[in-house]
């Protein structure tokens, strides 16, 4: 190679290598889309109504996410509503029985009169096949214009169009609003994380969040940490969602299953340290996952 011919390549190699740590540009705050999330989350309990109710928080407008009552069902987990120009995707139904359907399209219905639209169709997604994730299924099969994918893999790669599952990352269009799907098998078989690219908030599931991180099948937990990991590297993550809230604010405590009042809680968001910590803490213990409590969770074997 000539030498000028190979000056430049050098040089065009030394700057791809920093845009890949690029981080976001001032002042604008990198062209994502801003949103706020509660100081603290509504505290069920220690009272509970004969009606308990979500709460429903707008992180910005077209972006919700409803919270299921401890009232309903002790895993009182996070429910999320991503509004595109052409569809809008819910992730996740919620745990035993509730009036989420109703709930849900009370949401379309304002979304709708306020961007002056007759319609949009609805797709259910779901971050895994829990029970506390799936309840709502069946109530929500009952809306008009709506699509829910069945909680299995085979249903999850079809939909999304997986080829070599887990290791493709693909995306699915909203209208004016991609997300990336990225397979994390590993909690339980059909995982999947989905990152906004508009909002830059990485969903997880309950393969991170501020609680105890189940683990039934060590070696995909692993490689589903470690390909976060990478899809993350050197992009904008606004904050790290998952489903669930276990953990109080004092480092290191959770608290017990099952309970319903939780005056203390743990922020819903994480960052992507955490999912740093996550995969040292991991790698750490050789292929042998063991009970660790770390600051902002816990790991703990299925
Ligand atoms: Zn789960
Ligand atoms: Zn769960």
């Amino acid at each position: 190679m000539p030498t000028r011919a190979r000056i430049i390549a050098i040089s065009l190699l030394l700057l791809s290598s920093i845009f890949v740590y690029a981080q976001a540009p001032q002042p604008n705050g990198a062209g994502v889309k801003s949103g706020v999330l509660p100081a603290a989350w509504r505290v069920s309990g220690p009272q509970c109504p004969a009606k308990p109710e979500f709460q429903i928080h707008e992180y910005n407008e077209d972006f919700f996410i409803l919270r299921e009552s401890g009232c309903s069902n002790y895993e009182k987990p996070f429910l999320y509503l991503l509004f595109g120009k052409e569809k809008v995707l819910m992730l996740d139904t919620g745990a035993g029985k509730t009036d989420v359907a109703e709930v849900v399209k009370g949401v379309i219905d304002r979304w709708l009169v306020k961007n002056k639209r007759e319609s949009i169709p609805l797709i259910v997604a779901h971050t895994h096949a829990h029970r506390d994730h799936t309840s709502g299924d069946d109530d929500l099969k009952q809306l008009a214009n709506t699509t829910v994918i069945a909680p299995n893999p085979a249903a999850v790669q079809a939909f999304f169009g997986f080829k070599n599952w887990p290791e493709d990352i693909v995306s699915y269009d909203l209208g004016g609003r991609v997300l990336d799907v990225i397979a994390i098998p590993g909690h339980e078989a059909s995982s999947i994380a989905i990152y906004d690219r508009q909002t830059s908030v990485l969903f997880t599931g309950d393969t991170l969040y501020p609680g105890r991180l189940y683990v039934a099948d060590g070696q995909a937990f692993v490689r589903s940490v470690q390909r976060l990991v990478e899809f993350t590297r050197g992009k904008i993550v606004t904050h790290i969602l998952g489903n669930h809230i276990e953990q109080t604010r004092t480092p290191y405590l959770d608290y017990p299953i099952r309970t319903v009042h939780q005056p203390d809680e743990h922020s819903l968001e994480l960052s992507r340290g955490q999912l740093l910590e996550l995969l040292e803490a991991l790698q750490g213990m050789n292929g042998k996952i063991v009970r660790m409590a770390m600051r902002d969770f816990t790991i703990w074997p299925d």
